[in-house]
């Protein structure tokens, strides 16, 4: 699976980052990094979780 980040629905509001600080990271300007797209099985419940508690549904969940 891979996680997708839509920028243009992204409002910064960091939810991700709480969620997951080691995959999501927002830097000064408000631009989301997402430092690895491809989740493995045992990440899969934290990127979830992130993907869901996004406001905006910014990110979303993909096969590979
Ligand atoms: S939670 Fe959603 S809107 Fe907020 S920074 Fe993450 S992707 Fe963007």
């Amino acid at each position: 699976m891979k996680v997708v980040h839509n920028a243009q629905l992204c409002e910064a509001h960091g939810v991700c980052t709480a969620v997951d600080p080691a995959r999501f990271e927002l830097d000064d300007n408000d631009e989301l990094t997402v430092h690895e797209a491809e989740v493995s099985e045992a990440d899969l419940p934290t990127v979830r979780d992130a993907v869901d508690s996004c406001p905006r549904q910014a990110l979303s969940l993909a096969a590979d």
